[in-house]
């Protein structure tokens, strides 16, 4: 099978002729269809992420079809259609386990990162961390639901009831979840790099009461926000955007270092906080509520062979929505 590998920190991924995976026992052996590019791809080939499994095919957002199992696997016959996302294993031991906290196992194994995911024709999962899908639709559509939509839904779901919420960069996740605010009735506001007047528009396209850069201060004050930027002076415009008692998620895995900055800014009950990673439960939650609220998908396709200058369109931040992968 094709596959794009990362073989060496700091260096593009290599095409390479790998042998199709055997499933072991309570795994799937998947035709990927289709892959979406995630930013956190870039901070494994960075290095920015400790230990990443090398040689290593990327990718954590698999949309595919069940080729066979293993010797134990049965869940999901040949031909069924299903997502690979990123907790792609974890100890159903620890206390985190046992706490409904999956998604913060001591013994987590993420897709694309300590095992390998789906920059390749094939791959293999844990039958028991993939999601059923319908496979009505167009799979690039459906692989950043995988990432972005359900990481960044956990996000927005930490950040608790707001009527009004901030954005602070607006791609992959972000243009997913406008749209699921907007349809829950709340005011958007988006900030993007400043300047960036073409991610302004489309923000609003997509209806954000207001879009500006992230070094303004938007016309009310919010009761939330969401950084998806890996940039952490974003925590302290966020701070100064948001009223008392306000809250500020990240759902970035990586970031560069908060500055230091007054406390009068988290006063007041303003809290800051992190999302890591997914349990099972955001999966199947995230794919009832899109049911409901079905998603604008916003895609720029690239192919396997692409996938360098696809992580490199995400790096420059140019483009519209999600970078996909169509195998
Ligand atoms: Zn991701
Ligand atoms: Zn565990």
């Amino acid at each position: 099978m094709h596959a794009m590998v990362l073989e060496e920190i700091g260096k593009p991924l290599v095409l390479k002729e790998l042998p199709i995976p055997e499933p072991q026992a309570a795994e799937l052996l998947i035709k990927v269809l289709a892959c979406g590019v995630c930013r956190t791809d870039l901070h494994i080939m960075d290095g920015e992420l400790p230990h990443p499994h090398l040689p290593l095919i990327l990718g954590h957002q698999v949309v595919g079809q069940v080729v066979k199992s293993g010797t134990n696997g049965s869940l999901y016959p040949a031909g069924t259609f299903v997502g690979v996302p990123w907790l792609g294993g974890c100890c159903g031991q620890c206390e985190f386990c046992l706490s409904n906290r999956e998604n913060l196992c001591d013994q987590a194994v993420f897709t694309g990162y300590h095992r390998n995911g789906g920059y390749a024709e094939y791959c293999v999962a844990d039958e028991h961390f993939v999601l059923p899908l319908t496979g009505d639709k167009d799979p690039v559509l459906t692989a950043p639901l995988l990432c972005a939509g359900l990481i960044g839904y956990r996000a927005y779901r930490l950040a608790g009831p707001c009527q009004t919420i901030g954005l602070y960069g607006f791609g992959s996740s972000a243009h997913l979840l406008i749209q699921v605010a907007k349809a829950q009735g709340k005011r958007v506001y988006v900030f993007t790099r400043p300047g960036d007047v073409q991610t302004q528009a489309f923000a609003k396209r997509l209806g954000a009461t207001w879009a500006g850069g992230s070094d303004e201060q938007p016309p009310e004050q919010l009761d939330a926000a969401l950084l998806f930027a890996p940039v952490g002076a974003l925590y302290v415009e966020a701070l100064k955007a948001v009223k008392k008692g306000g809250r500020v998620v990240s759902a970035g895995i990586h970031m560069s270092d908060i500055p230091s900055f007054p406390y009068r800014l988290l006063w007041e009950e303003r809290s800051i906080s992190s999302v890591a990673n997914l349990t099972r439960q955001d999966g199947r939650d995230f794919f009832e509520m899109v049911k409901k609220v079905p998603l604008n998908v916003s895609v720029k396709v690239f192919s396997l062979e692409e996938a360098n200058q696809a992580l490199a369109a995400i790096k420059q931040g140019k483009v519209e929505g999600s970078v996909v992968l169509r195998i």
